[in-house]
């Protein structure tokens, strides 16, 4: 058995835009200072006394490292989305581990804080790769696209007139293949980044079964949820830019949801409130972390969680009794 200090693991999730606000250039600066913002929210969390296991988003800052590899591919080898995605992990690591450090010192509080490059396995014959869905990285001309479709075998797609984008596969995500490393360390009282990204995608090769990494994207939403339900996580988190889920959302008879159950959440999720790509899979998350044992979850912005936490805010999903 591992060391646990016996307090509850919370798992929080953030958007890669939490560290871009919107009207900003996405320097280090930006990435900085809004990494000083959204772990200040998260120290009520630690003042809780909860453990602390955190995944994020990535899709701009590897949407710029795409665009670094179109710009620079004459003089320098382009990498391949896999190691891309490891690239964040680690950037968005070291912002998120400064920041973290820097309040726990200011509050003189005793605690560590570790990234983990972490990879998860996703079915070879998962689906998604025979129709990848998701548009990355920068818009091209059709004459670009053309050209990386037929040298390097993208799958590309006329953006609603915006340009042309390369396609990958989303598949699902089945493991973390460091889930006991990042529940043990968490346990223990350390503060864990993990599934940057929603994790390197790899899988197990036909041949040997050896892991290998796939040129795929794991929405990080859904890695989380499967992470929460590994590590024994009490309460899974969802932050993101709105304080709040809506039925009816963006209509004129737009409500907030309060606390919903599981069932109750089911019937909205087949009514269509929450948008693909965007509040629909931090619902579906939610949903099967509940439907995994988890217990509870939230959804709500980070200069809400205090006030969520009191129950004075955001959205509470609550699983079964
Ligand atoms: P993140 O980067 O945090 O993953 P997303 O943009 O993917 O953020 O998802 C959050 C967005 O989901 C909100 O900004 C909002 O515009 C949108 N959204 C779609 N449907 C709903 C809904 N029913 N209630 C609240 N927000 C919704
Ligand atoms: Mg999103």
């Amino acid at each position: 058995m591992s060391e646990t200090n016996g307090r509850p693991i919370v798992l929080v999730a953030m958007g890669g835009h939490a560290f871009i606000q919107r009207g900003e250039k996405g320097d280090i600066r930006d990435h900085e200072k809004n990494a000083v913002g959204i772990c200040a929210s998260l120290m009520t969390l630690i003042e809780r006394d909860y453990n602390l296991v955190v995944t994020h988003g990535n899709g701009p800052q590897v949407g710029n490292l795409l665009l670094q590899n179109e710009l620079t591919q004459d003089n320098v080898p382009s990498m391949p989305l896999d190691v891309l995605v490891a690239n964040t992990e680690g950037f968005l690591g070291y912002v998120l581990q400064q920041a973290l450090l820097n309040h726990l010192r200011g509050r003189q509080i005793k605690r560590y804080v570790v990234t983990m490059i972490t990879q998860v396995l996703v079915e070879r014959d998962d689906p998604a790769f025979q129709n990848p869905s998701k548009p990355i990285g920068p818009f091209l001309t059709q004459e670009q696209a053309e050209e990386r479709r037929d040298r390097l075998g993208w799958k590309i797609l006329d953006d609603a007139g915006r340009g042309w984008r390369r396609l990958v596969a989303s598949p699902r995500p089945v493991r973390v293949v460091q889930r006991l490393m990042i529940r043990d360390s968490a346990r223990a009282g350390h503060i864990v980044v993990a599934c940057g990204g929603g994790g390197i995608p790899i899988v197990r090769r036909q041949a040997d079964n050896d892991y290998e990494g796939v040129e795929a994207v794991i929405d990080k939403d859904l890695t989380s949820s499967v992470l929460a339900a590994e590590i024994g996580a009490e309460l899974l988190i969802i932050l993101t830019d709105v304080p709040q889920v809506y039925v009816h959302y963006g209509k004129p008879e737009q409500k907030a949801l309060g606390a919903v159950t599981l069932e109750e959440i089911e019937r909205l999720q087949a009514e269509g409130h929450f948008a693909k790509g965007s509040m629909g899979p931090k619902v579906e998350a939610i949903v099967n972390f509940l439907k995994a044992g988890g217990k509870r979850g939230l959804i709500t912005s980070p200069a809400r969680l205090a006030d969520a936490m009191d129950g004075r805010a955001g959205t509470h999903f609550i699983g079964k009794i």
